[in-house]
């Protein structure tokens, strides 16, 4: 007999349907346990809950089923073993440092990692006695003779902001098998729509769920994905440090991964509209986007990624006082920080997000002071284009 070989359900349809639950009632919706703690029948089951020896849950910082069906939708999304939640990104993170090193390790980190993230590394880790070096993540053979030296954790971010490197994940990958360490890599520009880094061997992968899987910029919410055993040191991680995402939130970034699909197609093809627009500008010096085939890393984001992704940066020519002038100009973009919204954001990092760096450490950086970087929401491309020109334009009149 000729067995049908099962199709796996496309990627689209496993954003809306993967790890939803049945309920008694045929409940759409997945329903919201919005509780913090759960009831037993007696001492003994409540006994064999907490031991694991009997499904169910206990309390809330331990498990709870909302959390529970955000958790295997993601899993699922980016084809790992398991998945556990945080309450923010930097949550998640956090956790996933500190549940992979200890005093005398050394770890290997990429120089452009995310404010909060270049915190942990290098203001808490070396509290603890942790040695951090640090690399450009897209040159492997730099990353390669730091890791050699012994090295536990290795960690990156792709894309990477603001100038949205790119990094080589099955390189990284290969680094770490060769060198005992573990991968871990920040995914929340790309999202499994774009990169499944777990697909390139990377181990751990890491999500701000307040970006482009929650989507629409009202809640804040992280997720890590990794195989089992590592998801149970996160479990236990999360129990103790307890940054326990509520379960209205995951509530929500369940429903908005219902639409990570098109809603990233979106995004995608409005970043590459805005790009091109800006690419053929007198006053723009610079377009940095991994989907102009300009972009050093343009052939390698081909490779890794299905879209280039919402983000990206560009260089005024001008001065920084000019540089702002376009930024407060946009009327659809909106100037705030963060990324992965319906609604398009816009900012300056020298005057913001980095001004705390000296303006020798931003030129290191590469950041330069007429930096302004878009994170393109899901309006129609036109008006996003037709902003753009307005601004650089300046036909508002100078502000
Ligand atoms: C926002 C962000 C974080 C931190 O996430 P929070 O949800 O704000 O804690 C980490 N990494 C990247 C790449 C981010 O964009």
């Amino acid at each position: 007999m000729a067995k049908r070989q099962k199709r796996q359900p496309g990627f689209a349809t496993q954003c809306v349907r993967a790890g939803d639950p049945e309920d008694q009632w045929g409940s759409v919706a997945p329903p919201i346990y919005q509780t913090s703690t759960f009831a037993s029948a007696n001492t003994r089951e409540q006994w064999e809950v907490i031991e694991g020896k009997r499904l169910g849950h206990c309390y809330t910082r331990y498990s709870n089923p909302t959390i529970r069906c955000l958790e295997e939708k993601m899993a699922i999304l980016e084809g790992g073993e398991d998945a556990v939640a945080f309450a923010t990104g930097m949550a998640a993170v956090s956790a996933c440092v500190l549940a992979t090193v200890k005093a005398g390790d050394r770890v290997v980190v990429q120089r452009d990692v995310y404010g909060g993230t270049f915190e942990v590394f290098h203001r808490i880790l070396p509290r603890m006695n942790v040695e951090v070096v640090t690399v450009d993540a897209r040159n492997l053979d730099e990353v390669r003779a730091e890791a050699r030296k012994g090295a536990k954790l290795l960690y990156v971010e792709t894309p990477a902001n603001p100038l949205v490197h790119v990094v080589d994940l099955a390189g990284i990958a290969r680094i770490g098998k060769e060198c005992g360490a573990l991968t871990m890599c920040d995914s929340t520009f790309a999202t499994p729509a774009n990169c499944r880094p777990i697909e390139f061997g990377i181990d751990v992968v890491i999500h701000s769920a307040t970006k482009y899987l929650g989507g629409h910029a009202d809640l804040m919410a992280g997720v890590a994905v990794a195989r089992k055993a590592y998801c149970e040191l996160l479990e236990d991680m999360l129990r103790i440090l307890g940054g326990v995402i509520d379960p209205f939130a995951a509530w929500l970034v369940v429903r908005g991964i219902k639409s990570l699909e098109p809603r990233v197609r979106v995004h995608n093809e409005n970043a590459m509209a805005c790009a091109s627009f800006l690419a053929s500008h007198p006053r723009v010096r610079v377009v940095h986007y991994p989907g102009l085939p300009g972009h050093p890393q343009h052939e390698l984001a081909r490779r890794q990624m299905k879209g280039f992704g919402g983000v990206l940066s560009f260089e005024l020519d001008g001065t920084t006082r000019q540089a702002s002038a376009v930024v407060d100009r946009l009327r659809v973009f909106r100037v705030a920080p963060s990324l992965g919204a319906v609604e398009s954001l816009a900012l300056q990092p020298a005057a913001t997000t980095h001004s705390k760096l000296s303006p020798e450490e931003r030129q290191a950086a590469g950041i330069a002071d007429t930096l302004v970087r878009l994170a393109c929401g899901i309006e129609s491309a036109d008006d996003l284009v037709e902003d753009l020109r307005q601004a650089l334009d300046g036909r508002r009149g100078s502000r």
